[in-house]
């Protein structure tokens, strides 16, 4: 068995962004292992997107192409995955930790006689075999693991703990593998795909966060962080106190007990920066934290940091973003 896989995630023709995190991790993986990296994307008519993949430091993309694999179904993607990693033999197979992949990939992975190791934060290579660091207690613990046997070692790769902007350029060949999938094999239909039901938030596609916390005093306020998400195109997302009161839904909530999240910037907005807070956002590219407490402790995971009453500085950020974007 060599080399290593990863699975890259697509719905509709688009990205999940979380892909390119996976992939980051597979290559510095494979750096330390000495072994080629390989990506895979499962769908229908995604060569556009294959080729993208191909021009990143890969050794090959397998576009797993089938009709069946138009539309997410967790047995059409099991069968297919199965068959391309019995023809490759990969020593370890990486996922990114998204809604389809903890779906479908333990299945996956019970097919090779292995369990899925999920939401890794870190992989290492030691003493012959890979060890992926997992968070316990609300991220106060880092636990190694290491998966007994030879392998394939099936990961999941949480969002946010490896850079996609690490991944370096390259020209890697494209190649198209069709699985042997019959109607038959599928006993779901596929419907709406989950992240677009009726009011869901996937914050881990957003670009820009303006989280609020308990700083902004009552659920009436909230409409002042609202126009800064709205001015700067972001998402809204809240700490656990604000969706604990009703005053935003839970499906907004960042942190250990609710989303984990990787954008280019995230603004938090009279939050703490408490530990179960923290481990749901440090993994931002540039974090914005504006607070009037300058100990709080968000301030020391944070880029810039604006120490004053939210209250003043946001309708003045507002203005400034609205004149900038004209
Ligand atoms: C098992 C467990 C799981 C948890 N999971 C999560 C989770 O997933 N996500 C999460 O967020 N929390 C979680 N928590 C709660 C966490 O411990 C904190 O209580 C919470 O994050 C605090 O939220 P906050 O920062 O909004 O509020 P606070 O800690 O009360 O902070 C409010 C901040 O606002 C500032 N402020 C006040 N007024 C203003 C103003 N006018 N202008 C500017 N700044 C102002 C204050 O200086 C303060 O720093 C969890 C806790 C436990 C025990």
């Amino acid at each position: 068995m060599s080399g290593l896989l990863v699975v890259m995630e697509q719905g509709g023709g688009q990205w999940h962004r979380m892909s390119w995190e996976a992939l980051a991790a597979g290559v510095e993986l494979g750096k330390q292992m000495g072994q080629p990296v390989f990506a895979a994307l499962p769908g229908s008519d995604i060569g556009t997107l294959a080729a993208e993949a191909a021009a990143k430091a890969v050794a090959k993309v397998h576009a797993v192409e089938h009709d069946l694999l138009k539309e997410y179904t967790p047995d059409a993607y099991t069968a297919a995955l199965e068959q391309l990693i019995r023809k490759h033999e990969p020593s370890v197979v990486l996922f990114p930790h998204t809604y389809q992949v903890r779906d479908f990939a333990p299945k996956l992975a019970t097919r090779f006689g292995q369990n899925l190791l999920s939401d890794a934060v870190q992989i290492r290579y030691e003493g012959g075999s890979p060890v992926f660091v997992r968070q316990l207690f609300q991220g106060k613990l880092n636990a190694d693991f290491r998966q007994s046997g030879a392998g394939p070692h099936f990961a999941s790769i949480q969002a946010g703990a490896y850079r996609a902007d690490t991944l370096a350029a390259g020209q890697a060949e494209v190649e198209t593998f069709t699985p042997q999938l019959d109607a038959s094999q599928i006993r779901t239909k596929p419907h709406e795909p989950f992240r677009e039901a009726a009011r869901a938030v996937d914050l881990t596609a957003a670009e820009i966060i303006v989280s609020v916390g308990r700083g902004i005093k009552e659920k009436e306020n909230i409409a002042v962080v609202q126009e800064l998400a709205t001015a700067l195109g972001a998402e809204l997302a809240a700490s656990r106190p604000i969706c604990d009161n009703g005053w935003l839904p839970m499906e907004r909530q960042v942190g250990s007990s609710g989303q984990t999240v990787s954008p280019k910037m995230y603004l938090a907005v009279g939050i703490s920066g408490a530990i179960q807070h923290l481990v749901g956002m440090k993994g931002s590219k540039t974090i914005v934290a504006i607070n009037k407490d300058s100990n709080a402790p968000i301030f020391e995971v944070a880029d810039y940091g604006v120490v004053g009453d939210l209250f003043e500085v946001v309708p003045a950020l507002v203005e400034e973003v609205k004149k900038a974007k004209g």
